[in-house]
């Protein structure tokens, strides 16, 4: 059975990850981890500590990113969620045979050493769902 751990992370899309920050930090009281680029996805992102879960600010390093895109047609805001999960591989198989729509039929290297895949939209009632598999 698919089993979700916790919600590892919400993802926020920013055009400016340093004035975002700047309110995340100052304003709301979180500290990033670090600033990390991911190429293949074009995106810098911060992950910022908050309770057992994480805020992800990503901010695109190109307008043809994923990131870029979905600031284009929705502006700023909450780009997806994370769900954690423990092994990603039988989770992926299990969804596939169940027929859901997969953006990653095999996982990848996201940001922080996470091993990451994406459901599609249309599969998860208009929510970008990203599954999560790390060590932490
Ligand atoms: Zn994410």
């Amino acid at each position: 059975m698919v089993k979700l751990k916790k919600i590892d992370h919400i993802g926020v899309a920013v055009r400016d990850l340093k004035g975002a920050l700047e309110f995340y930090e100052s304003v709301l009281g979180l500290k990033a981890a670090g600033i990390e680029e991911v190429e293949t996805q074009k995106v810098r992102v911060a992950f910022l500590p908050v309770g057992e879960s994480k805020v992800e600010l990503l901010e695109p390093t190109a307008p043809d990113s994923p990131v870029g895109r979905f600031i284009e047609k929705n502006g700023e805001g909450v780009q997806h969620i994370a769900f954690r999960v423990e092994n990603l591989d039988e989770v992926l198989e299990e969804l596939k045979g169940k027929g859901v729509r997969l953006i990653d039929e095999k996982p990848r290297q996201g940001a922080g050493g996470a091993r990451i895949a994406f459901l599609h939209p249309k599969s998860s009632f208009g929510v970008l769902i990203e599954l999560c598999e790390r060590k932490d």
